[in-house]
């Protein structure tokens, strides 16, 4: 591995700025709100009948806000009014939050793994990428 020719000095560098990159991350964790699974589109459509006004793509019938999340494997949708879609909007913004900083935080831990112990030249034999197996599953 290309770590354990990194001299001392660099890998104490590398992981000081690895601490700060985490703790700055789990200071995120904190702070994040409510969360709520799944995604929201918004949605125009058109009913079909003639002479209505959504026959024009520029006057198509909505915003519907469509929520959707897996459930078992299968895709759940429910539509959600106008109203509530910010709300929805937000708590999915903070999932989306939390989920990225505790990305982060695997990230940082590999790396802090692999210099701690190439300070010792020993290898790390921990999981390469964590979070390849789990972006796949969205
Ligand atoms: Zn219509």
């Amino acid at each position: 591995m290309a770590e354990r020719r990194l001299s001392h000095t660099e890998l104490e560098r590398r992981l000081k700025r690895c601490q700060a990159d985490y703790e700055a991350a789990k200071a995120r964790v904190l702070s994040v709100g409510f969360i709520c699974e799944g995604s929201l589109v918004e949605r125009f459509t058109s009913c079909h009948k003639l002479n209505c006004r959504c026959q024009d793509p520029e006057h198509r019938h909505g915003p519907y806000f469509q929520l959707s999340w897996k459930e078992s494997g299968k895709t759940v949708s429910k539509l959600i009014s106008a109203d509530d879609a910010a709300r929805y909007q937000e708590w999915i913004a903070n999932r989306r939050r939390l989920e990225s900083a505790l990305e982060e935080m695997r990230d940082l831990s590999r790396k802090a793994g692999e210099y701690t112990l190439a300070k010792d030249d020993h290898q790390y034999l921990g999981p390469i990428r964590p979070r390849q197996s789990r972006r796949s599953a969205r």
